[in-house]
């Protein structure tokens, strides 16, 4: 830890850049003791980790607070003197007696108050959303930013997200879904935006860094994210991993195919209306591919220009297959409005913005154009290649 308390009442910090001499000085006049539990502390002034105080073998605090790496303690070292030199008002491992809990960095900004958690080792689902929901009911503003060593990046803006990774998950107040991270190794931000699962566990993100020199705090809490993706670029992924996962299907996805074969579908023949990105999909671990070829084989498959759509049927039919499992959803932790339905309505005004629907009504749709199934695949090439140079800038901007 990073924080103590002397035994004449005084704190000390090493959160700031204290000399090696000035801190040998305080160990040889001063007792530490642990703002936490009372226990005495020790002084670590090693050269190869930071330096740190530390319990005696044995306390009960040790095992909560101390299995904490030079990476995490560097991290919020480096993010609380970020803090002190915006001038927010932030003290380093504050401890909540009320709540019993020590974030990393508690601070106040625009009359809120925060509670910084950086996070570099794995925590259970249920641990986050204890501490979470216990840092919302005390008046605090959780921000869980996660160790950028933790996300793990495959190439060119393609990541393998893990549950782990989508915890950290918020909400910014320009209604975008973000994930924010810190290195303490290069000392910048990394923030991913435009978050746009292809599977269960890989997603096209946009990387955006920041060096914590010359990033805000409001920088961090609403990054400005021009959600653009580019359209092709999905295509080849989404149509690459398809191919990938039909050599050696899951028991799940081979459900998918037999039943799509049943409906006279082939998964390398699926028209471009078919595995849209839509923001909203992040709630679904269920592959855009997958789910959409479901929306299309409940609602749309039997129906001609000029038939009507019903939401409530649609939902309906949505219901029952993520009661089958067969569409899946993500819990998103942080986000407390949370209907995977939601995916779904956006994909249906994204057929509307692209010519196959109208609405009718507030919660009607008509078909106007039927979506054309490819048979050969130079068809669907074709098809593909002129819908999407067609609609390039209105899938661009999702
Ligand atoms: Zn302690």
């Amino acid at each position: 830890m990073l924080t103590a308390k002397t035994k004449t009442g005084k704190t000390i910090c090493l959160g700031y850049d204290y000399k090696r001499e000035t801190l040998l000085y305080f160990r040889n006049r001063e007792e530490f003791i642990c703002p936490v539990c009372g226990e005495d502390l020790s002084l670590k002034l090693g050269n190869q980790r930071i330096y740190h105080f530390a319990h005696k073998k044995g306390s009960v605090c040790r095992e909560i607070y101390e299995n904490e790496s030079v990476y995490h303690m560097e991290g919020k070292r480096q993010l609380y003197q970020w803090l002190i030199r915006q001038r927010i008002p932030s003290v380093l491992e504050y401890y909540d007696p009320e709540i019993k809990q020590r974030p990393d960095i508690m601070f106040k900004h625009n009359g809120m108050k925060y509670a910084l958690e950086y996070q570099c080792s794995t925590l259970s689902e249920d641990v986050f959303l204890k501490r979470t929901q216990s840092y919302i009911q005390h008046g605090y503003i959780p921000l869980w930013i996660i160790g950028s060593k933790n996300i793990k990046s495959k190439r060119n803006s393609i990541l393998s997200l893990s549950g782990f990774d989508y915890m950290f998950l918020r909400e910014s107040n320009q209604h975008q879904f973000t994930i924010p991270s810190y290195c303490p190794e290069k000392r910048h931000f990394v923030i991913l935006g435009s978050i746009q699962p292809y599977s269960t566990k890989n997603a096209l993100a946009q990387v955006d860094t920041y060096p914590i020199n010359s990033a805000s705090l409001d920088g961090v809490l609403h990054p400005k994210i021009t959600n653009k993706i580019d359209i092709f670029q999905w295509n080849q992924i989404v149509e690459r991993y398809n191919i990938n996962w039909s050599f050696h299907p899951s028991p799940e996805k081979k459900r998918f195919l037999y039943e799509i074969y049943n409906h006279g579908l082939n998964l390398y023949l699926l028209p471009p209306e078919i595995g849209l990105p839509v923001p909203q999909s992040l709630h679904l671990l269920t592959p855009p591919t997958i789910w959409q070829t479901y929306i299309y084989i409940d609602n749309f498959i039997n129906l001609n220009s000029g038939d009507y759509i019903h939401l409530k049927d649609v939902e309906r039919n949505f219901n029952k297959r993520i009661k089958r499992k067969e569409i899946n959803s993500r819990n998103i932790l942080q986000i407390t409005e949370q209907n995977p339905f939601m995916a779904v309505v956006e994909y249906l005004f994204l057929l509307e913005k692209v010519g196959y629907l109208k609405q009718d009504g507030k919660t009607i749709f008509r078909m106007v154009n039927k979506i054309k199934i490819p048979k050969s695949n130079r068809e669907r090439d074709e098809l593909k290649q002129v819908f999407f140079q067609i609609n390039k800038k209105l899938l661009a901007k999702i």
